[in-house]
């Protein structure tokens, strides 16, 4: 039985057990763009004997926040997913979808529907019991923003396969070709590392001297499958697939995770490649559903940003961000990462200018590489690049309590990384910081009226606006409670200040 049959029955079953509704949509008319384009992208497709292309389509696009939901017929089940000719395919489609939705939002998560199901369903369905297992050495605790010491495997992609005879995984486009132009990139950014004290794993062989490999090649053109077949590593890593294309794609994250040195493995892994298909510019990919998808995107978003500031610094003013994307499946190099995972797509091989010419330029490759390096090295030193601000605390209460205190409770800030502390301003002067949602301000005037709001930060130091302002009125600093506050307070900041909230400084 092929493996989409296998799936499909699968999917029968589940189908009895669950009915999915039909997510609305907030904007019809990019919904049609979305379907539109994605759909011409897809009739580009080339025709096979053994899958029914002209089937494949996008069904229903849903765009909600940063959240895009693409629905698939279930034809996309023909290309396998999970393999290569699948990837390939919704490479097309991201795409050209990203010129619709970079400019609306700052980034972007794919969620894939085949039919009835998530595309996780299915991959589950297809590979039983491959759920990503925890690292077995955690990573090093966040300290100085350095590679030092920080131990990183690296990909290249592509290279020399066997399909019959030895074929390059990529075409040439004005005299360069990835599978060459990755590992140049890929080499240069092992020589920056190691130059500064990381631990570097390269998955194709970095030697340029090392001689031919089994394709007859240079081993160093060959792809990862063979360099890793050639270190002597099980053949679970470099053949776990049906095909020598589709063990190679799966090997690059399945040797991030096996490689061993002095008993600890890779904290991460990074992949450069670079796109086709029309566009122009720089995105980064992730997953988001591997387990790993949180610290994924804080490194994608700190490798990314540093990528597109230093090429628009130094190089070219107008060159596109086209963002950093979480796809919950789509490309194995990230999926089958049990760590945090990233892949640069650099820029078009077949866009002559600007993309094409700055990958021929030693300059362009030289300040990417130093750009991804302070990248891994701001992931590694904690540094959120996160620039979101929280929402503004709501539901602040500002109660009078025994001896002139005045008790000050609030929730419901919330931050796309996380809210981090507060500052209390009494009247609009800041009175006091508090790292949880209480705060007890000893030092408030009495008999006249005070007013109080509160702003929430994150970790990369962005502030909320105020919340509105509360008001309240203290009677006397030394006297009885005030009748109203006398019975038990029942917010939990309220009942227990002391453990909620820092003094005022002054
Ligand atoms: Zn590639």
């Amino acid at each position: 039985m092929s493996a989409a049959s296998f799936m499909r029955q699968k999917g029968a079953a589940l189908a009895c057990i669950a009915l999915l509704s039909s997510p609305a949509f907030a904007n019809v008319p990019l919904r049609e763009r979305l379907i539109e384009r994605a759909n011409a992208a897809l009739a580009q497709l080339p025709k096979r004997a053994d899958v029914e292309v002209d089937a494949i389509r996008l069904v229903d696009a849903n765009v909600d926040g940063r959240a895009v939901t693409l629905t698939f017929s279930e034809a996309v089940l023909d290309l396998v997913p999970g393999s290569v000719d699948y990837e390939r395919a919704m490479r097309r489609v991201h795409v050209v979808l990203n010129d619709e939705l970079r400019d609306a939002l700052p980034s972007i998560e794919y969620e894939t529907r085949i039919g009835e199901y998530s595309l996780g369903e299915w991959l589950s369905a297809l590979e039983p019991g491959s759920a990503p297992k925890a690292l077995t050495t955690p990573p090093v605790p966040a300290g100085a923003r350095s590679v030092s010491g920080r131990r990183i495997a690296v990909s290249p992609g592509h290279g020399w396969y066997l399909d019959g005879t030895w074929k390059l995984q990529r075409s040439y486009y004005f005299g360069i070709v990835e599978d060459f132009i990755n590992f140049d990139l890929i080499q240069l950014l092992q020589q920056r590392l190691l130059s500064d004290g990381a631990w570097v794993r390269p998955t194709r062989n970095m030697d340029k001297a090392a001689g031919n490999g089994e394709s007859g090649n240079p081993k160093w053109q060959e792809a990862a499958r063979y360099h890793i077949k050639a270190l002597g590593v099980p053949a679970s890593v470099w053949d776990s697939s049906t095909s020598d294309l589709n063990d190679d794609i799966r090997s690059r994250p399945l040797y991030a995770n096996w490689i061993d040195g002095n008993g600890q493995n890779a904290e991460i892994l990074i992949s450069i490649h670079n796109n086709g298909g029309g566009g122009t510019g720089t995105e980064t990919l992730y997953d988001t559903n591997n387990g790993f998808g949180a610290e994924s995107k804080r490194l994608a978003d700190a490798v990314h940003g540093r990528i597109i500031n230093a090429i628009r610094a130094q190089y070219n003013a107008a060159w596109p961000d086209r963002r950093v994307q979480g796809f919950a499946g789509d490309y194995g190099e990230n999926r089958l990462a049990t760590r945090p995972a990233i892949l640069i797509e650099l820029a078009f091989m077949d866009r002559k200018s600007p993309d094409n010419d700055a990958l021929q330029d030693p300059a362009f490759r030289e300040l990417v590489v130093q750009a991804i390096k302070q990248g891994v090295a701001d992931f590694f030193g904690g540094l959120q690049t996160d620039a979101v601000a929280p929402t503004p605390p709501t539901a602040v209460s500002a109660k009078a309590a025994g001896k002139g205190a005045v008790v000050l409770s609030w929730s419901g800030a919330t931050d796309n990384v996380g809210v981090t502390g507060y500052r209390v301003e009494r009247d609009g002067v800041v009175v006091g910081t508090a790292a949880g949602s209480g705060y007890v301000d000893f030092f408030a005037p009495a008999n006249t009226p005070i007013t109080y709001r509160i702003a929430a930060r994150d970790a990369a130091g962005n502030w909320s606006t105020p919340s509105v302002v509360t008001s309240v009125f203290l009677a006397s600093r030394i006297g009885r409670v005030p009748a109203e506050d006398s019975a038990p307070m029942t917010h939990s900041a309220a009942a227990s200040p002391g453990a909620r909230s820092t003094t005022a400084s002054r």
